[in-house]
């Protein structure tokens, strides 16, 4: 008895005059014969080509389709001559098409509507899908710029090995759009009524690329807590076009904050974090000076001049509260979620073990995908990042 078996896996393509043809992918073989769990069903790489050449077929399908419908005259519908063909490839998270794309001659009637392809040129827009975009993006955000590259060569289709300046570019241009959205974004009504915004800031220190002014920069991040929302976390370094307080009044807008509502700060008491919630919000604002880094103060009392404790807490003695009442009633009395949020955003990115140097803008950058990414953003944003 034949032990042998195949499995053809082809794709049918209905037209938009309900035409349909029927294409064939690809061709598995399995023998019966001695067969093992690693004979199981497509493998990753039979996988990655069928992926290729399915994409590869659907988007050379699309293109066609959307060239016949340019191909009628826009005056007198007649259906124009094939004048040339060229080429196109776009990059997409199933691999690299190259599309034909017919180009049509100017009609017999004169006609002087325009000759290019409409439907495909809006097809077409662009050089790599905004899908690809956004899972390069977020790798880059999570990984070092090589270890995307290789991690985007182990499950996606490609000709050649990704790069890791692609990668770096593309999470450039994410960032970008993502920040540019946050920062146009309209006030969000907040369904909270009068309850306050908390601002929830800290600081962190990353070393800076050779030749920057310093050895280190500081970048602000933390979350913006409003009732009945998730929060919301931000980011943003120095000395780059958009300040860290518009970073920071992006996201309270985001979460609902409009100007003369009250807005609560926690954070150990720096005054330029302080300062960063203070232009963000344009008003004056409650500062909570966080109760763990005032305890450790209280802690090592014994150890510490009792004149550093006192200049401690004469600075920021506006910002000392009843905690124990705070605490009772179930409202912050810590900064700590600002500190959960460079957690996620800074550590396992950019912290000292990892030896990475950073420009104030390319670690801006990798800042915006990171909060976009953790908040959950970067998913259910409809960025148009084909324009
Ligand atoms: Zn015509």
């Amino acid at each position: 008895m034949a032990s042998h078996l195949k499995m053809i896996i082809s794709v049918e393509l209905v037209g938009i005059d309900g035409v349909s043809q029927r294409c064939e992918i690809a061709k598995v073989d399995r023998s019966l014969d001695g067969a093992r769990l690693n004979n199981f069903g497509l493998s990753l790489e039979e996988a990655k080509d069928i992926q290729r050449r399915l994409q590869q077929e659907l988007t050379q399908f699309q293109t066609d389709q959307a060239a016949q419908r340019d191909r009628k005259c826009q005056d007198c519908n007649r259906r124009r001559s094939v004048h040339d063909s060229r080429y196109r490839t776009i990059h997409s998270l199933f691999g690299s098409c190259h599309v034909r794309v017919p180009r049509w001659c100017r009609c017999a009637c004169g006609s002087t509507a325009r000759l290019g392809t409409g439907c495909v040129e809006t097809l077409l827009n662009g050089r790599a899908t905004p899908e690809l975009e956004r899972i390069q993006a977020e790798l880059g955000s999570r990984l070092s710029f090589r270890e995307a590259a290789r991690v985007l060569d182990i499950f996606v289709p490609a000709t050649r090995p990704h790069n890791h300046r692609t990668v770096s570019n593309r999470l450039g241009k994410v960032a970008d759009q993502i920040e540019k959205w946050d920062v146009a974004g309209p006030y969000r009504i907040s369904r909270a009524g009068k309850s306050p915004v908390s601002v929830f800031i800290d600081g962190a220190y990353i070393r800076a690329v050779p030749g920057y002014q310093s050895r280190h920069f500081e970048i602000a991040m933390g979350r913006v807590v409003a009732q009945g929302r998730a929060p919301r976390q931000f980011a943003g370094a120095p000395n780059i076009a958009t300040g860290k307080h518009d970073i920071v009044r992006a996201a309270m807008r985001a979460q609902g904050w409009l100007p003369g509502r009250d807005v609560t700060v926690f954070s150990d008491g720096e005054v330029g974090l302080q300062s960063i919630v203070l232009s963000a919000t344009r008003q004056p604002v409650t500062h909570i000076l966080d109760w763990f880094h005032l305890s450790m103060r209280l802690r090592h009392i014994e150890q510490a001049l009792i004149n550093n404790l006192g200049t401690y807490l004469g600075q920021n003695a506006a910002s000392i509260v009843n905690y124990c009442r705070r605490y009772w009633s179930g409202q912050p009395i810590s900064s700590s979620p600002a500190e959960s949020a460079a957690n996620s955003l800074v550590n396992a990115r950019m912290n000292k073990k990892r030896q990475m140097r950073w420009t104030p803008i390319g670690a801006h950058r990798v800042l915006q995908v990171r909060a976009a990414v953790a908040d959950g953003r970067l998913k259910q944003a409809k960025l148009d990042l084909a324009a």
